[in-house]
């Protein structure tokens, strides 16, 4: 470490560490929860380059969902079923992670359901998927466990509210979670057995010879038996070989909303768009597919692209003849892929990584967290 950290600094906080886990979001916690559970006596440090944690954990929508329809007849086009099926079954293995490791009271856990919305010209494509529902309600069964997960629920678009809807999917085990009652309650437990969190502090470059490892940061240099790098869209800087995109999301949320009529969470326009009830008021999401180019970045920030077009959906869709006041907007950095499957991996001897979470890291996270745990040997 630098030489202007106190001896009793450098003694207690910061050196001797089994494992140094490189990013605080949903994935480097949850491995840090897992690896204490195995082996509670393990020094564990966490590494966080923002003042919060700053990709996508602390920024997401909160769904708690593991596919609608339109999505998966869109991944069975050109992946085979046993593939589909298996990432199915790490989001709904994912999700049964992290409410049991939390609970659902500190996650404010609601299985509201989830409903695809199919605009008024999407006609053909609410047909196809109305149709296949019987198929995958038993394609499903294998993994989620229940019956008749997917239902149509047209009737609902009046109870709603909406305009320009001809239909709708109910799928009954989806739920919402609050991001950030989920974070600080993972944060907290990981932190209540013993791990250290540094934040502000940018992992520049890791050795990567076999034995101890070196782990170059802006504040000084650290040093550990075994690093996992859980930056998800970030790895480029470190790993530059490794196959992960950015992918911005960007996010609104509106003043609160007297006798606000949607309840649960919404997938729209194949999924690219997404909105939920969140304390009477609406977060609204989505809309990559509008500038792909331009949000294959790892920047924050939100355009009047992709803002105007969200605010439309709102005021003339979702809340017709309403013009309810946005009050929040920002926007977090997903890690996409060609592949469905995350990376979850040893890179070399002792250097780990788990990323690529494809935009279902709530979901995910846990399991990946779980996973990467699992492969470390001290
Ligand atoms: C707008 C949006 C909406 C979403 N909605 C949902 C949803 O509803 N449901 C769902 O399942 N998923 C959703 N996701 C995806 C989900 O949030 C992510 O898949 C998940 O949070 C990824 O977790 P992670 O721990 O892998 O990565 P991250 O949360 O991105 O954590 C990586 C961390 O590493 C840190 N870091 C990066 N580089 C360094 C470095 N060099 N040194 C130190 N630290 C570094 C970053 O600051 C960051 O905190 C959404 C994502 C976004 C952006």
């Amino acid at each position: 470490m630098s030489n202007l950290f106190s001896y009793w600094e450098q003694k207690s906080f910061l050196t001797g560490f089994d494992v140094i886990i490189v990013g605080s979001g949903i994935v480097g916690l949850s491995a840090a929860l897992y690896l204490k559970l195995k082996q509670p006596s393990l020094k564990i440090g966490i590494l966080e380059s923002g003042f919060l944690p700053s990709g996508a954990s602390t920024k997401n929508a909160g769904f708690a969902c593991f596919g609608s329809i339109s999505e998966l007849v869109n991944e069975l086009e050109s992946k085979p079923e046993t593939e589909v099926l298996e990432m199915i079954d790490m989001r709904w293995r994912g999700l049964e992670k992290l409410r049991k490791n939390l609970g659902d009271p500190a996650i404010c856990f609601e299985q509201n359901g989830g409903y695809e919305v199919f605009k008024d010209s999407e006609a053909d494509l609410a047909n196809y998927c109305i149709d296949r529902i019987s198929w995958f309600n038993t394609f499903l069964k294998p993994v989620i466990r229940k019956h008749d997960i997917y239902a149509v629920s047209s009737d609902k678009i009046a109870e709603f509210g909406m305009h320009g809807i001809c239909n709708i999917i109910k799928n009954k085990y989806e739920g919402q979670i609050d991001t950030g009652k989920m974070m600080i309650a993972l944060l907290s437990r990981v932190q209540g057995m013993g791990v250290a969190v540094f934040n502000n502090c940018r992992v520049q470059k890791i050795e990567k010879d076999p034995g101890n490892k070196n782990v170059f940061t802006n504040q000084g240099i650290f040093n550990a038996k075994t690093v996992i790098l859980a930056t998800n869209a970030f790895i480029k800087d470190l790993i530059p070989e490794l196959d992960v995109i950015p992918g911005r999301g960007q996010i609104l949320i509106t003043e609160p909303i007297k006798q606000l009529k949607i309840k649960g969470t919404f997938h729209y326009n194949k999924g690219y768009t997404y909105f939920r009830n969140i304390d009477d008021r609406i977060l609204l999401g989505g809309g990559r597919d509008l500038d792909f180019k331009g949000e294959e970045t790892t920047e924050a920030g939100v355009t009047p692209i992709i803002q105007e077009e969200l605010e439309k959906l709102l005021y003339k869709t979702i809340v017709p003849g309403q013009k309810p006041k946005i009050e929040y907007r920002w926007s977090g950095v997903m890690g996409f892929g060609k592949d469905l499957k995350p990376i979850v991996k040893e890179i070399s001897p002792g250097l780990l990584c788990a990323v690529r979470c494809n935009g279902m890291g709530v979901a995910m996270g846990s399991l990946l967290g779980q996973q990467v745990a699992d492969l470390v040997n001290i």
